[in-house]
């Protein structure tokens, strides 16, 4: 397994965010995770991530406990890429500058071959005109792509999407979702929080939906979003579709 998390709980005071939650993620697997605003999608990607403190269980990548005390944060981050719903670029640096930042102030890479693999991305993904320009000049489906770049570039072992087309305007989601289609055919192993259905049906491998921090169903998405057993999978499909 790339990820494995279990039995993980997560509390903000008394509000348990995440309950008992198990999930495994297989090399090259695409797992979407739906379910309502406040289950805790977000919050589990955070705790994959290290930018929150889980209360128990256990998250492993590759079989390594990354929850244990004494693990380096900025490593596992480096082999863990995030991106958020907000692309959350610096407005001030160029799109080289902001994708080559991290690599090379926090986990200490050498400039050159920082700027040459992010150069290969930006031509990969079409943008490879774009390194030397400012973020805002770049519709909103570009600066959302290069996020992802800036999150590739260090070849993280996994990738963490969380509602990455939410605030795209809806002609620019497409080529985002392609842009995702894309790293699944290269193997990119990736868990993406989405509420686009159609698309979790398209790219996911598998889907989970969550239910007050936990997993209640998962499945193949045309099981899932198809055909779901447990009621309240059915009530929130019947909600958002
Ligand atoms: P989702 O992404 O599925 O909409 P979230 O993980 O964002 O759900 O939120 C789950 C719950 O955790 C919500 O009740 C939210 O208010 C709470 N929560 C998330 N982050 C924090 C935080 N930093 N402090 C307190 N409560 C939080
Ligand atoms: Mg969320």
């Amino acid at each position: 397994m790339v990820l494995s998390c279990q039995d993980v709980r997560k509390t903000f005071g008394a509000n348990v965010v995440l309950d008992g939650l198990t999930l495994d993620v297989g090399e090259h697997e695409v797992v979407a995770l739906i379910g309502a605003s406040g289950s805790g999608k977000s919050t589990l990607l955070r705790c994959v991530n290290l930018l929150a403190e889980i209360d128990d269980g256990t998250i492993r990548l590759d079989g390594e406990d990354i929850t244990d005390p004494r693990i380096n944060p900025d490593a596992v981050r480096q082999k863990i890429g995030l991106v958020f719903q907000s692309y959350n670029l610096f407005p001030h640096m160029t799109v080289l500058d902001n994708i080559t930042l991290a690599p090379v102030r926090v986990h200490k890479r050498p400039v050159a071959e920082a700027r040459e693999q992010a150069h290969e991305w930006l031509k990969r993904v079409g943008l490879a005109d774009k390194a030397g320009a400012y973020p805002d000049r770049l519709s909103g489906g570009q600066q959302q792509r290069v996020a992802i770049v800036r999150a590739l570039v260090n070849n993280p072992r996994l990738l963490l999407l969380d509602e990455v087309t939410s605030a795209l305007d809806p002609e620019l989601v497409g080529e985002v979702l392609t842009m995702i289609r894309d790293l699944k055919g290269d193997g990119m192993t990736m868990v993406l929080a989405t509420h686009e259905m159609g698309f979790a049906r398209q790219v996911a491998d598998r889907v989970a939906f969550l239910d007050k921090g936990k997993v209640l169903e998962e499945g193949p998405p045309a099981q899932v979003l198809g055909e779901p057993v447990e009621p309240r999978t059915r009530q929130f499909l019947a909600r958002i579709i």
